[in-house]
């Protein structure tokens, strides 16, 4: 049966730009994680003008649209829902502006250019885009995330580093908000309606980005620690020291590091035995190492926090950095392989991580013995991956224990610890209960008044910010 929506976005995008056969779609059909539809189809528009028109066209035709960047998001934001009515809109063939301006130290980019190409595109000048992450997503997508990264704890989130963006709102109106300036207090920052609200405001087609120049070196650490406590106090005295040069600060418990051996065999453990938290500190800056040698610097401050800490702080490793990076990236997949696993993205204020911690343990040992917590994350500001492990065999209904422990692991984190239920992840249907749960009446009604002006017939995205 013809669709005549189909009809006239091949006739506004051309060929290439509409995609509707099964094998066409599947790809963008399927979450990294979670997330599994059906679509209509897909439109890839390959300008700004395009995304209006695919946009006007799908509300002619009233049909629901959900935008897709790299589809690397880990809450099921960017996957259609399984009615087979809505439209993928993928930005992928909007990648072709990278504009530089070195002096400004700024980027003006398309939204579907990816970061490892913008990254490419800016070493020759001397720069990166330094949100850095262990997937390669595209720039609208992080937008629309406010990604952070691994190395937040230096350069910030997305948020931190756009100074302006171009938008197509729901109905096809264009909203450019290209600013390029770093000082601007004229009213409202609008930009920020945008940044973090998982598209359902509008469709991102260019950003303005401020970059940041490549260090020209960098030291790494792994520092074995007896506890939690001992992790916090190791954060004071290197930020104490060499706060300025900081640029990552990853805890790895012995849980989450243990299965990283048993499935990455060129991996070697780096200690006889894994100490209750493996700790990846790093340092970078531009500076030469004539100047400040930063591993030595390292050595140093670590070698006296660990006479000043006794047995709290059982082993320093300096040097070899990569394959220290490499451990902390293969956690994920590694645990994967262990057996059925949830995984939490959840933060508290970055003193507190021990006692939740502790506390989502004694939760753990007292009703779900079989389940293991395997924790690491972003202790430096406070993100913590949460992955509990258990064994299909040892659960009668896994289905059912995932949403007791989803429930109350997140009401631990966010009532009890002044926490968030999503860190870094953002909003989708894989939490959306949990936006319900905890989100202000008053903030969901501003997102009403908000979504009313941007996308009148609430049509973009998955996710509802405007609550019921
Ligand atoms: C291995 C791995 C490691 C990761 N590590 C991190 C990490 O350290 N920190 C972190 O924050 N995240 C991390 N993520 C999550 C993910 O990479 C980020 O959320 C990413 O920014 C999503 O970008 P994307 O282009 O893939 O967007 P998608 O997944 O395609 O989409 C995500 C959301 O953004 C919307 N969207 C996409 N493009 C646009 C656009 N142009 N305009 C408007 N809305 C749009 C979608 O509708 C959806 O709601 C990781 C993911 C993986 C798989």
């Amino acid at each position: 049966m013809s669709d005549a929506l189909v009809e006239e976005l091949r006739r506004a995008l051309g060929e290439r730009g509409v995609l509707v056969s099964p094998a066409d779609r599947v790809r963008f059909e399927t979450g990294w994680r979670y997330g599994k539809g059906v679509a209509r189809c897909v439109a890839r528009p390959a300008s700004t003008a395009e995304v209006a028109a695919t946009l006007q066209l799908a509300a002619r035709h009233g049909a629901r649209v959900v935008a897709q960047g790299a589809n690397s998001g880990l809450v099921a934001a960017s996957t259609p829902d399984l009615s087979g009515t809505m439209l993928v809109l993928s930005l992928e063939r909007l990648n072709q502006t990278i504009d530089l301006d070195p002096h400004g130290r700024t980027v003006l980019v398309d939204g579907g250019v990816l970061l490892s190409q913008l990254n490419e595109a800016l070493a020759p000048h001397g720069f990166w885009f330094p949100v850095d992450l262990g997937a390669d997503p595209q720039i609208g997508g992080m937008v629309a995330t406010n990604t952070g990264g691994t190395r937040l704890l230096k350069y910030g989130d997305v948020r931190h580093n756009l100074l302006g963006v171009e938008v197509v709102l729901g109905d096809g109106r264009v909203l450019s908000l290209l600013n390029t300036l770093r000082k601007n207090n004229t009213g409202l920052d609008a930009k920020q309606l945008f940044v973090g609200t998982t598209g359902v405001f509008g469709v991102v087609t260019r950003a303005v980005l401020q970059v940041a120049p490549v260090p020209k070196q960098r030291a790494v650490a792994l520092v074995a620690c007896d506890g939690g406590d001992a992790v916090l106090d190791l954060l004071r005295a290197v930020e104490a020291e060499l706060g300025d040069v900081l640029s990552a600060f990853e805890v790895m418990s012995a849980n989450a590091l243990g299965p990283v051996f048993a499935h990455q065999p060129n991996l070697r453990r780096p200690f006889a035995e894994l100490p209750p938290y493996s700790v990846l500190v790093e340092l970078s800056s531009t500076l030469p190492p004539a100047t400040l040698h930063l591993e030595n610097a390292l050595e140093a401050c670590l070698g006296a926090h660990l006479e000043r800490a006794g047995e709290h702080v059982l082993d320093v490793l300096v040097g070899k950095g990569e394959e220290f990076w490499q451990m902390r990236h293969h956690i994920s997949e590694s645990l994967r392989s262990e057996g059925k696993m949830l995984a939490f993205d959840v933060s508290v204020p970055r003193s507190r991580l021990p006692a939740f911690t502790a506390a989502v343990g004694k939760l753990l040992a007292e009703d779900h013995p079989q389940v293991r917590l395997c924790d690491y994350g972003h202790w430096g500001d406070g993100g913590t991956h949460l992955n509990l492990l258990w064994r299909e065999t040892d659960v009668a209904d896994s289905a059912a224990l995932v949403r007791e422990l989803q429930s109350r692991i997140y009401d631990l984190a966010v009532r009890d610890f002044a926490g968030s239920y999503s860190a870094e992840h953002g909003v989708g249907p894989h939490n959306q209960a949990f936006y319900d749960r905890y989100t202000d009446a008053q903030v969901k009604a501003l997102c009403g008044v908000l979504g009313q002006f941007c996308d009148p017939a609430g049509r973009l995205g998955t996710v509802r910010l405007r609550g019921q």
